[in-house]
């Protein structure tokens, strides 16, 4: 199946004194406990714009987790404290990553349509960047509909070339040279994991005689909260960390109030009669927009869908346990705002 992860990033304008244009900076792990993996990042800009956020990956198995609290909590490493304290957040937004790289591809060649970058999952995740991949996905893709189109080709035809010309690529050498990277987080964990990744990316360059493959997916791994402590995240401070309601505010989202909600439930028990004894409803921390909220109702707790906060990053229709929300595109031009990120 499809691997993902929850993207989620802040834009910062800073203290000129700690600007540093062109720095990078990854981390991996910390701040998530070690049943968990992700990396966060910080890239410094231009005009005194710095670029922080954290990637947690979708196969997390403690319901507890909120990776929103969690990017929260890691601003305040003293690596990032030291760049952000004097400085002022200027936008917020959150997007899923598809990164089951070459072993979760699709067919991406069908009658009358081809799919490319991250909508058919082209992203190299060993390097977190899927802008490249996406865009030489798009110019194989332009080719050979180019070419179609001069050998006045029947409309409606499966371009079965364009797979061809995507295998003879540097795109499928990249991602075979990546394949690995991913399953070998999920099955040995951040430490051994990222060990083992260090030493095949590094001394064999990616190419193994094997691959390793997480045959479960995302949604799955997720096990009863009676399996774990509820966890207690910090306050946030409204300096480094804050709140999901002004960080919505900061992404520009809008969704027309009298539309139908975009959100659909395929069966609207299941979040008071199944996710939430089971999962605690996992949906209040992992939707990074406050979407969703468990509220006393007139006969007991109840599911409320603040469905014009969403940002559009589909977690919720990847981590639902119950796979029961379903995202579907809202009215036209509605969602999220991204000027500058
Ligand atoms: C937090 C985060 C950090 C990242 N950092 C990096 C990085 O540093 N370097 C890197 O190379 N990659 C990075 N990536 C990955 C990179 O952003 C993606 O791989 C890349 O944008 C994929 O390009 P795409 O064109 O396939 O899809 P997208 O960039 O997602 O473009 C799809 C477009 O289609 C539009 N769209 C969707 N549905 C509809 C519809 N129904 N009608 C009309 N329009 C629609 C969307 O609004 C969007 O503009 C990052 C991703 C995340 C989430
Ligand atoms: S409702 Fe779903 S798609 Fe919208 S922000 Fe929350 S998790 Fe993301």
């Amino acid at each position: 199946p499809q691997h993902y992860a929850i993207g989620i990033k802040e834009l910062w304008e800073v203290d000129p004194a700690v600007h540093e244009p062109g720095v990078v900076v990854h981390g991996s792990g910390w701040p998530l406990d070690s049943d968990a993996s992700g990396g966060c990042f910080m890239y410094h800009g231009e005009d005194n714009q710095v670029v922080v956020g954290l990637i947690v990956d979708l196969n997390y198995s403690n319901p507890y987790l909120s990776p929103f609290d969690e990017f929260q909590r890691m601003k305040h490493h003293p690596q990032f404290a030291r760049v952000l304290s004097q400085g002022k957040r200027i936008s917020y937004g959150a997007r899923a990553i598809a990164k089951g790289g070459l072993n979760a591809l699709p067919e991406m060649a069908f009658p009358g349509g081809l799919l490319i970058g991250c909508d058919a999952g082209t992203l190299n995740f060993a390097k977190i960047k899927g802008t490249h991949t996406a865009m030489k996905s798009g110019m194989l893709a332009a080719e050979n509909v180019a070419k179609a189109l001069s050998a006045e080709q029947e409309p409606g035809q499966t371009l079965t070339d364009y797979t061809e010309s995507f295998k003879q690529s540097w795109l499928q050498q990249e991602l075979h040279a990546s394949r690995n990277f991913g399953p070998a987080l999920h099955k040995f964990g951040t430490l051994l994991g990222g060990a083992y990744n260090w030493l095949e990316q590094n001394l064999f360059k990616g190419h193994v005689p094997w691959t390793l493959h997480d045959r479960t997916p995302d949604y799955a791994q997720l096990k009863p909260a009676s399996e774990y402590p509820a966890k207690d995240y910090p306050k946030p401070d409204g300096k480094l960390s804050f709140d999901k309601s002004s960080s919505v505010y900061m992404s520009n989202t809008n969704h027309e109030e009298d539309q139908p909600v975009h959100l659909r439930l395929k069966d609207p028990a299941i979040p008071i009669t199944v996710n939430l004894p089971r999962y605690d409803e996992p949906a209040q921390r992992y939707c990074p927009a406050g979407v969703y909220e468990i509220v006393e109702g007139n006969n007991g707790p109840e599911l409320q869908i603040n469905a014009q906060n969403c940002v559009h990053c589909k977690t919720c229709d990847i981590k639902d346990p119950s796979q029961n929300i379903c995202w579907v595109v809202p009215e036209g031009a509605g969602g999220p705002n991204y000027p500058n990120m």
